[in-house]
């Protein structure tokens, strides 16, 4: 760690420069999800073109990879994914990278974040450093639209305050599928939508405003239907507007990746203006498509734009001139002169191993250390990244995208009848690609076909025997089989290499308790909440495993977490930590009558203990109802004598 912000200083000290006016305005970001820069044109988003007016508009802003985590984790650490380890979704940003958030509220800000889907929940890591977090999507549902986000940040914004405030509002409405509600239609009125209710929001707040697409959407370009497989215009050149401090309205095609916003931030916030986009600097515009590789192992992508040319390096290269050919269709390979900046960029951006993307985390050791500093510095990473020699292109693969996508949102929705079919077909195309004979393991293993399955795992194994995902999937096939006892060794070793990798916590956690070992199922479970939201289920769970390990006050924590009917084991549980009118009042909300004995016995030794008048008649109430459980109790309670 230590290390790390050395690093950064070094970085820093380079180019080092006074941040704009200390002026301490509240400072609002809004990402627009899935949303291209060719979208925001007065027709579709007419809000947005009219602020632009006031603000600096980039007309070559790009992300630095094509995927929702890993594009926000690099806008809020300023690193690009070799540097903060998220390549993909469903990833966990490590707790060693600095976030931008931390440094706003250390600065005096207040902060709150507000989010619309799933893949940017609080499990994945961005919502350290945040006094609020809302991520209510309303139960059952991985997002909401722009009208609720926009209707619950409003209601924020209302309550007064004196502190500056850093906000972070995330809109998702054009990902696929694409259904605005009506008058809008499709994916550009999706796009129309999410502008009509920024204006909504952009009316109710005061200060600086940078507004940034995540990654655009393929809608059929160059083969590809969404984003996150390719590196071409149409998923990463995206809209980039900003307005604060120090920013003079205009436009400018100066090009540039969207980690700046980090730094624009800090500057703004009076810490450091290293790298603001205030500031006009050249800059190579790096990206990658790590996501084919990593999931599929086909050839790693990575792009570096230096003024109008843009270099993808993914098996082999193409070069193209942005400006008169946006639709990327005259590879200009052989005639063009690539930079020797770009060629450098190219060569040393790190290509992950396997190992280490899936476990976006690792312990705190040198050897992460080493891995941020080579990141940041473009020195290539230790380990060797295993690139087939014969893997595919990704470009080359484009007829396999809609199969995969759609294997994908099956998989995710839990219809694995049909997947199966999806997943087998693909492999014989693609043999080697690991994501979908993980699936298909993971499909035969929820439809209960355990043969096939254990079948379809060994195939995941053969692809690639080191891959924490294929050791977490299997340890969580055996977990939940005859054969529990073959998963402990599997989570341990993946927990040793990654130990916030949730599904691997949550599967040890299960079989910790079938092993007996309640007081590391209680540790793991409240670490697992640390990380996600505990459903009411999961409270329960934690609260009788304390009870049954006599850990009266986790238990108690657990059950007040509920807020439903758990009051009898919160009154049992007061009662044993001597908190008697807590306990007399958790018991007098247990429904009365002879259905419940212990509420009637504990009840009972409360109104003893606090020498309240009925207490006898309570007595005679408890004895009258008793059940097998409660008898013999009260024949050996001293306290009814
Ligand atoms: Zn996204």
């Amino acid at each position: 760690m230590r290390k790390l912000i050395a690093a950064l200083a070094i970085l820093a000290a380079c180019t080092k420069s006074q941040p704009a006016q200390n002026v301490r305005s509240s400072i609002l970001l809004i990402t627009l999800d899935t949303t291209r820069a060719d979208a925001m044109r007065p027709e579709i988003a007419p809000n947005f073109s009219a602020i632009a007016k006031r603000g600096l508009l980039f007309t070559q802003a790009y992300t630095p990879v094509p995927q929702t985590l890993a594009a926000h984790c690099s806008m809020m650490s300023g690193l690009y994914p070799a540097g903060h380890g998220v390549h993909e979704n469903g990833r966990y940003l490590s707790g060693k990278i600095p976030r931008l958030a931390e440094q706003m509220k250390s600065a005096g800000f207040r902060t709150a974040a507000f989010i619309s889907a799933f893949s940017l929940a609080r499990r994945f890591g961005l919502g350290r450093g945040f006094d609020v977090w809302d991520e209510d999507f309303g139960s059952g549902r991985a997002e909401r639209n722009a009208k609720e986000t926009t209707d619950r940040v409003i209601q924020y914004l209302a309550r007064p305050s004196s502190q500056p405030l850093f906000l972070w509002v995330h809109y998702y409405d054009p990902h696929y599928p694409y259904t605005p509600p009506l008058p809008f239609h499709g994916y550009l009125g999706e796009v129309s939508f999410v502008d009509q209710q920024m204006a909504r929001l952009m009316a109710a707040f005061h200060g600086a405003i940078i507004i940034v697409g995540d990654h655009g959407e393929g809608l059929g370009d160059h083969g590809e239907a969404q984003h996150g497989n390719l590196l071409y215009q149409v998923t990463e050149h995206v809209p980039l507007l900003l307005i604060g401090p120090g920013v003079r309205a205009g436009v400018t095609h100066a090009p540039v990746s969207t980690r700046r916003i980090f730094h624009t931030i800090r500057d703004w916030a009076g810490l450091d203006a290293t790298h603001s986009l205030r500031r006009s600097e050249r800059e190579i515009v790096v990206a990658e498509a790590m996501k084919p590789f990593l999931d599929y192992g086909w050839q790693p992508e990575v792009m570096a734009l230096d003024g109008r040319l843009k270099t993808i390096s993914a098996g082999k290269i193409e070069v193209y001139d942005v400006i008169a050919d946006p639709q990327e269709t005259h590879n200009l390979v052989g005639t063009a002169t690539i930079s020797r900046e770009t060629r450098a960029a190219l060569q040393q951006y790190p290509i992950p191993t396997a190992a280490e993307a899936a476990a976006a985390v690792t312990s705190a050791n040198d050897e992460e250390a080493r891995r941020q500093l080579a990141s940041l510095g473009y020195v290539a990473s230790q380990s060797r990244p295993v690139v087939r020699k014969d893997a595919p292109r990704p470009i080359d693969m484009a007829r396999l995208f809609g199969p995969l996508d759609e294997a994908a949102s099956l998989f995710v929705s839990g219809e694995y009848r049909q997947v199966v079919p999806i997943l087998e077909k693909i492999l014989i195309e693609d043999p080697h690609n690991l994501d979908a004979a993980l699936r298909l393991a993971t499909a035969e293993s929820e439809l209960g076909h355990n043969a096939k399955a254990l079948e379809a795992f060994k195939h995941a194994q053969a692809i690639a025997p080191d891959s924490p995902d294929v050791q977490t999937y299997l340890a969580l096939f055996y977990a939940k089989g005859k054969d529990w006892p073959l998963a402990a060794p599997l989570l341990e070793r993946v927990l040793a290499q990654s130990p916030d990798r949730l599904p691997a916590l949550e599967a040890l956690a299960i079989v910790r308790e079938r092993q007996g070992r309640i007081e590391e199922a209680i540790r793991l479970r409240q670490k697992i909440y640390t990380m996600r939201t505990p459903s009411p289920a999961d409270l329960v769970q934690l609260g009788a495993l304390a009870m049954e390990a006599g850990q009266t006050n986790v238990a108690i924590d657990a059950f007040e977490k509920t807020h439903n009917d758990h009051e009898l084991e919160l009154g049992v549980l007061y009662l044993a930590a001597g908190r008697l009118q807590e306990a007399r009042d958790a018991l007098d909300r247990v429904p009365p009558g002879p259905q419940y004995p212990m509420a009637l016995f504990k009840r009972a030794q409360v109104s003893v203990l606090m020498h309240e008048a009925d207490a006898p008649a309570r007595i005679a109430s408890a004895r009258q109802h008793a059940d097998a459980t409660t008898r013999p109790l009260i024949e050996r309670e001293r306290l009814f004598r």
